[in-house]
């Protein structure tokens, strides 16, 4: 089967592997030197001199996390949201009573940094920006790096990324961006199994964190850093996608992080030319288009989710399709993690016959 949807990816021989192994005490010291390990390695990536705090759960208990950590119910939040992650960001604040000015982006169009500039300029009392850095339900790569920019000039408030989807496929400087809560899941381009959730830390997030009132138990931040200072997690940590996720960090240590950024962006490369060859056009402007998932508009006529079960059922290739009122209407090709040059090949070929397929049954 040759799985490209945007998470959870393929895994790689060597991470299997690295599952097979027992349990092992989850407050011993070969849990707390394979923790540790793990810990440096992240943060070394997301370039932080902050914490970088681990939590049993998928990518969405990360941002919960993230929220409920710096924030007070009635706290005045702003969300830039351009698709379904970006709406999800903006809900769990809501959820938790945050009063969210939410400023909208047409699906497909970027976050554009003016925009944020303006939104936020003589704003008092925002406490909270909100911002996907991938927008993985419309293949759209923020310009992240201007977005924190435009937010640093303009406020003191915390900025939370949702960077499930992007972490690892394009370089992402925590610190040096001013960015204060970075979010990541272990089913991106992380290239593991679903089941834990890095939540990097900066001073900035801290300092809220003093004063943050919203309800929290399992997601306690300081509760969790004080056991991973130990070596240990407060509750039972999915053990083995800990282990998927050492080897994980081995393989990307190993290949070099700067050759992880240019494998994805090349593959994206790979992907935008084959589609354009078979007809396909993006559905984002080609500078937004994501290294990790491509979006593509499905040819006037068809059903993108007809194409998709063709793909499925008669090539046993896994596209991804699209949410809510874009279902149908996009085919997205997940490329991140282990994604190389001959599967992606492979996929545009099956994407190709399917599409064939799909329109001959149209016209009959
Ligand atoms: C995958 C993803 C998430 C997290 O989803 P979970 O199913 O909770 O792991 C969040 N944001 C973005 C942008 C994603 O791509």
């Amino acid at each position: 089967m040759n799985l490209r949807i945007p998470g959870p990816t393929p895994l790689p021989p060597e991470i299997m592997a690295a599952m097979q192994k027992e349990m092992i005490d989850h407050r011993g010291p070969e849990f707390a030197a394979l923790g540790k390990r793990i810990i440096a390695s992240l943060k070394d990536i997301c370039q932080t001199s902050g914490d970088v705090l681990l939590f049993t759960c998928s990518g969405t208990g990360g941002l919960e996390a993230a929220v409920v950590n710096t924030l007070s119910p009635g706290d005045r939040v702003v969300a830039f949201a351009a698709g379904w992650f970006g709406d999800r960001l903006a809900a769990i604040a809501e959820a938790y009573g945050a009063q969210v000015e939410k400023v909208v982006f047409p699906q497909g169009a970027r976050i554009e940094p003016a925009q944020v500039t303006e939104t936020l300029r003589g704003q008092k009392n925002v406490k909270a920006v909100l911002v996907t850095h991938n927008e993985t339900s419309t293949g759209v790569l923020h310009p992240l790096k201007a977005i924190a920019e435009a937010v640093r000039a303009e406020t003191d408030a915390v900025l939370i990324v949702d960077a499930v989807s992007s972490f690892l496929a394009t370089e992402i400087a925590m610190d040096a961006w001013g960015i204060d809560v970075l979010v990541t899941g272990s089913q991106k381009a992380l290239m593991c199994p679903p089941g834990v959730a890095m939540v990097a830390v900066g001073k900035r997030a801290w300092d809220a964190h003093q004063h943050a009132k919203m309800p929290r138990f399992y997601f306690d931040f300081a509760e969790n850093k004080q056991w991973g200072d130990l070596g240990q997690t407060a509750y039972t940590p999915a053990m083995s996608v800990y282990f998927a996720m050492d080897a994980a960090l081995e393989l990307i240590q190993r290949e070099g992080v700067d050759n992880v950024y240019a494998r994805h962006a090349r593959v994206a490369d790979l992907t935008r030319e084959l589609a354009s060859e078979i007809g396909y056009e993006l559905f984002p402007q080609p500078r937004d288009s994501s290294p990790t998932v491509t979006a593509l508009k499905v040819p006037a006529g068809l059903d993108g989710e007809e194409i998709r079960r063709i793909a499925r059922e008669e090539f046993d290739t896994i596209l991804g399709g699209a949410q809510g009122n874009l279902k149908g209407k996009l085919i997205r090709i997940g490329h991140l993690g282990f994604a190389h040059e001959p599967e992606i090949q492979a996929a545009m070929d099956v994407l190709h016959q399917a599409t064939q397929r799909a329109r001959e049954r149209a016209k009959a």
